[in-house]
């Protein structure tokens, strides 16, 4: 290596001095082909004396203690020292100054003499204590002089003088030997990484791999869950007694079955299984994850996701959420790269120059789901916590290049593990914290433990180039992941019906964090029209299901992860805790995880341990709301100053039989101002019916059910209710907080969906939100009215008038708010200016459009100062103007844009915007033809579909060419959670068309649907709800607006 290569490494990696260091050295040890011969070049002691020497010039490495910095350049070397160099330089030390250190190096020494360790378990006392190591990554480091250390480093002599690390090719996996003796659990497991090494040699990419299982089963026969392994071997040892399978089967239901001649005895036994698998390419299992490097070269990363039954494709496991085990696991790795999983490497031993070994700590008793291995050419940049009493490290790895956007996720991990540290009253359980980036991803995260996977743009953000709205994305993401480190990692369901006890949960609690840290973003506020709305939604549809459903077969568990189990569950979990109050609802929390900590839990140990925190039958108040499927409706009804409200089931359908409106739902009614007639502090509706005392004598009296709308109904309204509720938003009563402006306008639009309402009323309650200035409502709002237009735009008249209607309830305020971003406006702000310029400029409104083209074509020319000519917020809108007013000029400088830039959420936008203002055959065509290259990764194919289900020109073309590509399409998403159902209901869910029903069904009829069918039937009923609405209200609603003059 010589002085230019340490400059580059300087130049890419930038200020990460440990980092850099860690690039250097090892690509100083890559650079030796051939390692017998000249191994590193340096003598172990000459690295010590030059490490000593260097300390001693003074601090301006940022490191104190001598003994750090020779810890560290050891540990990247994987050097195993000899014992005497240690002791020459623990002899050589200042005693008072480094006493501590000095300890720990002693046990080093001891341990060296006693039996053969690595550098990397000896300084693992260092490494606990106080992470000084990690104190390299802190200011004062000087890159010159670090340059000065490397030219210093390449001029010594080169001797082989270092002990050759032993060869071992292994991950371990191994029992805690507390289980059921039903479970088999994995011990040990070779996998043999080496051809990850070699790009583009797919038709060998496999790894070869045996396992060692500790089995407690008197039989003959053994089955567990493998799928896609080709088991080669299996043998039983019991008592140095080796029993190999006789016969070795792969059932269906993914369970590979062994047969054996002589019965196994009971007792301690081991299993042992030779087999290979692949690493494929569709985000399921131990797979392959694509990307370029920074010279345009492809390259590769391999990772795991693993939920829900996807770890029996990387190794043979009893793979269920019960069959808890702790896990030892061991990579054998290609030397270049990073290999990271659950835990800390506690070792790192090299077998030739080309392949590493690296043994991880042993996990706690765990879930196989939550297993995760990562491997490839990554950065890292890391924090600690500081409050906590044991330090955790906390870390962002990325590709190389991407690392700095990591920043904003790694600034908020060590706060959100203090908060929830602080309000689960149990520290985290692991010492670190790894985050990474995946640039093929199917999910948004993965919780695995230790080691949470995300999607780029779930983790990464630029405050320079992303929009406002993903940095709230990320924050939440991160929360809830890091939620789920307790919340699912160390109580875990017992089976995948409690799905939603995870998944809700993390919901609910990850915007309480959100909130703790950001009380500016409103974030309640904006669950109401996000989580809120979409659990409501979903649940008014027949083809809904309860919370808690039944599933059986890995194609039904991938089907409940779905509004349900995630906004549904945190709805009621909200209501809940607002019921309880949220201090009561927190300590039953920290009851129930202590309880089952490192166990499995079900709804009902939730339930329990609550009710013996507050002394209240929890579980009768949810039984309704998590077994029964669907949502109550409030019927109000006015007589002389007496309210009174009904409860029936609510079905978006509007008709519902007598034998689906049995339940009744306990419902705090929320009422405001709070009724004197009502005692209960939670004023809970447990029948069918109840009246109460309101105001409703004056035209400014108005009364409103569901404040703050914790409650998970809906309230339908009599008009002279809703008007008097108008007028109190229009005139800005402050007994109307940003949640019920928003919800009393979703309870409206879904009722005028659904009938018990209609369109008229909905755009008679929306006039009078002309005085409002929320980003909350006017996101929600904005919604509703995009979805009037996408469903009752039947003709070019009504098309107009809609987005007339549109333009006039948005022109003062897109005026007023203009195009820039003052620096240091509230967050808020930023995004209700988003929001409206994007609704200015898709109603069509002139000056919007004019501005959204120039700043447009600003952004697109050569050497532009493209932040400066449009700030993140306004990026995608302003794409989607200007192509839908443009042509195929600005369809190429979109593609071209996205082609260049080397950001995901970036090229996120442009898929939206393509979609969305794509027109014209010709162009239409082009998009669908780029969606399914190369270009665009498989798992970003959902962003274009989004945009074109927005599309009136283009979606119908984008629903026929799906079909075309069906095949495909199942090719590509079988077995990935959700994809398939999202090709399915995105491309139709604005359409409102009985034959495109008629279509759906047809096309499905001969196809095997198993994989999504909940998606289907939901789009089939979402297509009658709609289609009826534009046949019940078209004309009322031509005839509006009309008269109203748009
Ligand atoms: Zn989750």
């Amino acid at each position: 290596m010589d002085n230019k290569t340490v400059r580059d490494a300087i130049q890419i990696h930038g200020t990460n001095p440990q980092f850099l260091i860690e690039k250097i050295l090892r690509a100083r040890i890559y650079e030796c082909k051939y390692w017998k011969e000249h191994c590193f070049g340096l003598t172990e002691s000459s690295i010590i004396e030059k490490a000593y020497a260097l300390n001693s010039i003074g601090g301006q490495y940022g490191i104190q203690k001598p003994t750090d910095f020779i810890c560290l350049v050891l540990k990247l070397l994987q050097l195993q020292p000899r014992e005497e160099i240690v002791i020459k330089y623990i002899t050589g030390l200042d005693e008072t100054d480094n006493n501590k250190y000095l300890r720990a190096l002693g046990a080093f020494y001891l341990r060296l003499v006693g039996k053969p360790a690595t550098i990397y378990e000896c300084l693992e006392p260092l490494l606990n204590d106080g992470r000084k190591l990690r104190k390299l990554g802190s200011s004062g480091y000087s890159l010159i002089h670090m340059d000065e250390f490397i030219d210093e480093l390449l001029r010594e002599e080169r001797v082989c003088d270092v002990v050759l690390p032993r060869l071992v090719k292994r991950y371990v996996l191994e029992d805690s030997g507390e289980l059921d003796p039903r479970i088999s659990t994995l011990e040990e497991l070779e996998m043999d990484l080496e051809k990850e090494q070699k790009e583009n040699e797919d038709e060998d990419d496999s790894d070869r791999g045996r396992s060692r299982v500790e089995v407690h089963e008197p039989t003959k026969v053994i089955k567990l869950n493998a799928k896609k392994l080709t088991i080669s071997k299996a043998t039983v040892t019991v008592k140095d007694v080796v029993h190999e399978a006789t016969s070795i089967e792969s059932e269906p239901s993914e369970v590979a079955s062994f047969t054996f001649a002589q019965e196994i005895p009971k007792g301690s036994a081991t299993l042992y299984i030779e087999y290979e698998g692949e690493h494929n390419d569709r985000m399921t299992g131990f797979y392959r994850s694509q990307y370029k490097d920074a010279g345009g070269n492809a390259k590769h990363m391999l990772v795991t996701q693993f939920e829900a039954t996807s770890a029996r494709q990387a190794f043979p496991c009893w793979d269920e959420p019960s069959a808890k085990a702790t896990f030892s696991v061991v990579l054998v790795v290609p030397f270049e790269l990073t290999a990271l999983s659950n835990m800390e490497a506690k070792e790192m031993t090299a077998v030739d120059p080309s392949v590493k070994t690296v043994y991880f700590e042993k996990t706690p008793v765990m879930s196989t789901y939550l297993v995760a291995f990562a491997v490839g050419d990554f950065e890292y940049i890391e924090t600690t916590t500081t409050k906590l009493d044991q330090p955790i490290v906390c870390r962002v790895y990325t590709l190389p290049g991407l690392v700095e956007q990591g920043r904003f996720a790694l600034e908020i991990t060590p706060k959100i593990l203090e908060y929830f540290t602080e309000i689960f009253g149990i520290p985290y359980p692991l010492t670190k914290l790894d985050h990474i980036a995946v640039p093929d991803f199917d999910a948004g995260a993965m919780e695995n433990w230790g080691l949470i996977t995300y999607r780029t743009v779930a983790l990464l953000y630029d405050e320079n180039t992303s929009a406002a709205s993903d940095k709230e994305q990320v924050a939440y993401t991160v929360a809830h992941e890091l939620a789920h480190q307790w919340f699912g990692n160390l109580v875990t369901m017992e089976w995948w019906d409690h799905l939603w006890l995870n998944e809700g949960f993390a919901t609910w609690v990850g915007t309480l964090a959100v909130d703790h840290l950001f009380p500016g973003w409103d974030t309640w506020s904006n669950f109401v029209i996000s989580e809120y709305q979409q659990g409501l939604s979903l649940d008014s549809l027949r083809s809904s299901h309860p919370i808690e459903v039944p599933v059986a077969d890995p194609h039904e568990i991938h089907q409940i992860f779905d509004a349900i189990s995630y906004s549904k569950g945190a709805s009621v979990i909200r209501m809940l805790s607002n019921w309880l109050t949220v201090d009561v609802f927190l300590a039953g929390i920290r009851r129930y995880l202590k309880e089952h900590e490192y166990k499995n839990a079900t709804t009902d140990d939730l339930w329990r341990a609550l009710s013996e925190e507050s002394k209240i039958d929890v579980q009768e108040f949810m039984n309704t709301w998590t077994r029964v499927i669907g949502i109550p409706l409030l019927d109000v009804t006015e007589s002389d100053g007496l309210v009174t409200v009904e409860q029936h089931r609510f079905l978006s359908t509007n008709d519902v039989k007598p034998e689906e409106d049995e339940t009744l739902w306990w419902i705090p009614l929320g009422v405001f101002p709070k009724p004197a007639s009502i005692a209960d502090r939670n004023q809970t509706l447990k029948t069918r019916q109840l009246s109460f005392d309101a105001p409703t004598q004056n035209s400014d009296d108005f009364y409103l059910l569901n404040k703050d709308f914790t409650g998970v109904f809906r309230t339908n309204y009599p008009p002279s209710a809703i008007r008097r509720l108008g007028k109190a938003i229009l005139d800005g009563n402050s007994g109307l907080g940003v949640s019920e402006r928003a919800g009393l306008l979703a309870d409206q639009a879904s009722l005028a969906t659904s009938g018990h309402s209609s369109v008229e009323r909905l755009l008679d309650l929306i006039q009078y939100y002309k005085n409002e200035k929320t980003f909350v409502v006017w996101d929600l709002l904005i919604s509703k009215l995009d979805n009037i237009t996408q469903l009752f735009s039947v003709n070019s008249r009504i098309h107009d008038a809609i987005l007339n209607f549109q333009r006039k309830l948005v022109d003062s305020l897109v005026r007023e708010l203009g195009w820039d971003f003052p620096k240091d406006e509230d967050f808020l702000t930023s995004r209700l200016r988003g929001a409206i310029i994007s609704c200015a400029g898709r109603s069509g409104h002139e000056e919007t459009v004019k501005e959204a083209k120039r700043r447009f074509a600003l952004f697109m020319q050569d050497g532009a100062d493209q932040d400066q000519a449009l700030h993140p917020s306004t990026r995608k809108t302003t794409f989607e103007i200007a192509l839908s007013y443009g042509g195929t000029k600005e369809f190429e400088q979109i593609l071209e844009f996205y082609r260049r830039t080397p950001k995901q959420d970036q090229q996120c936008m442009c898929l939206l915007a393509l979609g969305y203002g794509v027109h014209g055959e010709e162009m239409i065509q082009r998009l669908f033809d780029f969606s399914l290259s190369e270009e665009v990764r498989s798992q970003d194919f959902m962003y274009v579909l989004s945009g074109l289900s927005l599309n009136i020109q283009a979606r119908k073309a984008a629903w026929e060419w799906i079909k075309r590509n069906w095949t495909l399409l199942v090719d590509r998403y079988t077995g990935n959670m959700g994809m398939l159902g999202f090709c399915v209901k995105i491309p139709v869910n604005k359409m409102a068309n009985m034959e495109v029903l008629k279509d759906l069904e047809e096309f499905f009829a001969d196809k095997d649907t198993k994989e999504f069918e909940r998606d289907l039937e939901q789009a089939k009923e979402g297509l009658r709800i709609r289609s009826k609405w534009v046949a019940r209200d078209g004309s009322a609603l031509e005839s509006w607006l009309l008269e109203q003059g748009y």
